[in-house]
């Protein structure tokens, strides 16, 4: 009765939900320090949480065509409403993208170590995974990219920053990869944290996708809000594709809030950048992880000295939440989210804890 691509699949959670380590350290979930899933550690601004609260109407089906959230972000981006498509979450988008152009046998181009949601969901639609590994400073291959693409390359997935190295690629590669005609969907999940954007090529290529998120920078990663900018006659599609309630009034709503409320949350952004840099100075000064600049909300880590997973299990057991990898790409890795300054603090002092150790 399966689908053999739904067999397939092998059906990994990469994160392990929080209520389930909490009990198995014997914590409450409140006392956990949470970075391993690159939210905002400040949540989201006072005036979402009474919108949210004090609406009224929420018997009523959601705006299927997303109107007025959709002029909010037409605002807060440039891009025309017409061209912007609300998700629950971007990866609903990242599903609506394969979903409306991909027939068996296309294929999609994934540079590698990168976000693992495009590789995991493209055979799900028929597609065929390509797979292009960075260079060893974890650069965009172009050559080798470019030299992949056959005439049955449909999208090349591009994050910027990239999830987890934290770098940005620059406007000459991505121009370099319109250039080839397939479908560049360039994930700017972080763009917030980055402050670049490659918006600006659209009004020159007609085969861009922006993908951006509000679970990053807003601290509304719960509601499950993303949005994608469309070339005009891909929006057509995805709009014919998408579900008619796939977001939520609440979600409708947080975004008009947000987008209400940007001074706040770029205070939120900006404290996070601040942190990111004394992070990135405090994890430079341990003699068994490396570091790497990064332009997101997130810190890559190379573990010089020990086992990534070992150092894992020890902050987990101080409570101390980071992301580590199975991928043997990045089995010695570490990604630590940019908390609060409180946070940076707890983990540093473990981690010097455990220098004598591992
Ligand atoms: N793209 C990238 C690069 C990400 O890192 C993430 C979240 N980890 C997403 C997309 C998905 O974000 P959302 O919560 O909007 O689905």
């Amino acid at each position: 009765l399966i689908r053999n691509a739904v067999l397939d699949l092998d059906g990994y959670v990469p994160v392990e939900p929080v209520e389930a380590v909490a009990e198995r350290i014997g914590k409450p979930v409140d006392e956990i320090i949470r970075l391993h899933m690159n939210e905002n550690p400040y949540g989201t601004s006072m005036r979402v949480q009474e919108v949210l609260a004090s609406f009224d109407h929420y018997q009523e089906y959601p705006d299927a065509d997303q109107r007025v959230a959709r002029e909010r972000i037409a605002a807060y981006t440039g891009a025309p409403s017409q061209r912007i498509i609300i998700g629950n979450g971007s990866d609903e988008l990242i599903d609506l993208l394969l979903l409306a152009t991909i027939d068996p046998g296309d294929e999609v181009i994934v540079p590698t170590p990168t976000f693992g949601v495009y590789e995991s969901r493209t055979p799900l639609f028929g597609g065929v995974v390509r797979r292009v590994p960075r260079t060893a400073d974890f650069d965009l291959d172009i050559d080798a990219i470019t030299q992949a693409v056959t005439e049955r390359t449909k999208l090349i997935f591009v994050t910027a920053p990239n999830n987890p190295t934290g770098n940005m690629p620059t406007t000459q590669q991505i121009v370099r990869l319109l250039r080839t005609g397939a479908l560049i969907v360039a994930d700017e999940a972080y763009y917030e944290f980055s402050g670049k954007t490659f918006l600006p090529l659209a009004r020159e290529f007609d085969n861009l996708v922006i993908l951006r998120t509000f679970s990053k920078w807003a601290g509304l990663a719960g509601m499950r809000l993303g949005y994608a900018i469309l070339p005009d006659a891909l929006a057509a599609e995805l709009w014919k594709v998408k579900q008619p309630f796939n977001v939520s009034t609440a979600g409708l709503k947080a975004i008009e809030a947000v987008l209400d409320d940007i001074d706040y949350l770029q205070q939120t952004v900006n404290r996070i950048k601040i942190e990111r840099g004394r992070l990135y100075r405090g994890l430079r000064k341990l003699n068994f992880l490396q570091p790497y600049p990064s332009q997101g909300n997130f810190i890559l880590c190379r573990v010089t000295r020990g086992d990534a997973h070992d150092i894992h299990r020890r902050l987990e057991r101080r409570g101390i939440l980071v992301r580590k990898y199975s991928d043997p790409d990045l089995r010695n890795y570490l990604r630590i989210t940019v908390g609060r300054p409180e946070h940076t603090d707890a983990l540093m002092a473990a981690l010097r804890g455990m220098a004598g150790e591992i």
